[in-house]
């Protein structure tokens, strides 16, 4: 099935989609080319990916306007570059209950938010008792359980619409959470399973071996739901490495036509992060990953996250990213806590300053809002409520 099919979750063609027909992308060979191109032939790819940009979604760059609710920070992994993550007899490990859930959901509704992001460590109670323990005393079997309440809840009690990123997910995973929430997300990061290896940056991470983390993206393409994935870069990966992933992740969205987002995400050194000695990928390579990643997919929203290219965020427009993601005016990047996200008048201006109009949007984007408020419940109540004419977020500033 290619993305253009009925079947695709993706909406094509209607009035207000100014995208053209085609949209078939670069070869594999040809983005590892330009993956090594010279510093010289920078602003010919800019150019290039940001001509693309402009086909598909001219004039529009998008956020989405959420709160963070990282519901557990316990997890059974252990990535070299997490700050997020504690053990259960870390200070500050925590897990949210169903109150401080709804208060932050309710400050977030006051304050425009229109999205709930579930942020959480992956089935920590495979490996603490303690997860277990808490799991118990709040009545549930497992974490996955919990979160499905909690997207359930938040749904229920406010306006804003869930997206949970609960780690891998098996098909009946999947099928529960979308009955609660229009999209969800599991970034692939690498494809290369070496990064398992001892020292590497998933050495002692089971759960970001790719074939796993791929497999769990694919079964969301077989129900159909809107899902967001991406690339994190500089973690040991090669600049193939690089290409390979965001090929992947383009191979299952032509058969899908799920993927209604990649995230081009930069790692950034830490204080107490066991790779804090690596070195930073340079503002070059991540403008030119970008830009490959939008050669790649010319009508896939690519978005970059702007608290990680602080000072000057504003460059990765250069590169033909057309969105910049979740943006909180309540709380703080859990997950990048010592960099704050840019205030929104700051984005609003540096976006119009480059020529863009910034947009609110929903947690899924509007090509699918369509297909995901066709579900039967609350949802599709909700979503309809949520969504404008143009399936972006409704009475938003
Ligand atoms: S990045 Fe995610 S999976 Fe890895 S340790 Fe942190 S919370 Fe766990």
């Amino acid at each position: 099935m290619h993305a253009d099919t009925p079947s695709s979750p993706k909406s094509r063609g209607g009035a207000d989609d100014p995208r053209p027909a085609s949209s078939a992308g670069i070869s594999r060979e040809e983005a590892c080319s330009w993956m090594g191109s010279s510093p010289e032939e920078l602003p010919r790819l800019l150019t290039r990916a940001g001509e693309l940009r402009s086909q598909f979604k001219a004039g529009v760059i998008s956020y989405s306007r959420k709160v963070f609710i990282p519901l557990t920070n316990l997890c059974r992994d252990y990535c070299g570059y997490c700050t997020f993550r504690r053990d259960p007899a870390q200070p500050g490990a925590h897990t949210m209950t169903p109150d401080e859930v709804l208060a932050v959901a309710r400050a977030g509704e006051t304050l425009g938010c229109r999205e709930a992001l579930f942020s959480l460590g992956d089935k920590p109670e495979l490996l603490f008792p303690e997860m277990r323990e808490t799991l118990r005393r709040l009545g549930y079997r497992s974490t996955l359980h919990y979160l499905e309440a909690m997207c359930e809840l938040v749904l229920r009690e406010t306006r804003l619409l869930p997206h949970p990123n609960p780690g891998l997910m098996s098909a009946e995973w999947i099928r529960r959470l979308a009955k609660v929430s229009p999209s969800m997300g599991l970034m692939l990061e690498t494809a290369n399973r070496a990064l398992l290896a001892p020292g590497a940056a998933h050495d002692r991470a089971p759960d970001k071996l790719p074939a796993k983390r791929l497999r769990t993206i694919e079964e969301a393409g077989k129900q159909g739901v809107p899902f967001t994935t991406g690339v994190l870069i500089g973690i040991g990966e090669s600049a193939e490495d690089r290409v390979d992933a965001l090929v992947a992740i383009r191979d299952l969205d032509r058969r899908y036509g799920h993927i209604q987002e990649v995230i081009i995400q930069n790692f950034r050194v830490k204080g107490e992060i066991p790779m804090r000695h690596w070195p930073e990928p340079g503002r070059a390579e991540m403008l030119k990953t970008i830009a490959v990643a939008r050669l790649l997919m010319p009508e896939v929203n690519l978005q970059a996250p702007p608290n990680l290219s602080d000072p000057d965020y504003e460059e990765l427009l250069d590169a033909g990213i057309n969105d910049w993601g979740g943006i909180s005016p309540l709380t703080p990047d859990y997950i990048n806590p010592e960099r704050p996200w840019p205030h929104l008048e700051d984005l609003e201006g540096r976006t119009r300053a480059k020529g863009f109009e910034l947009r609110q949007r929903l947690p899924v984007y509007p090509e699918f809002v369509e297909h995901a408020a066709g579900r039967p419940g609350l949802l599709a109540e909700r979503l309809a409520s949520a969504a404008d004419d143009h399936r972006y977020a409704r009475g938003a500033a």
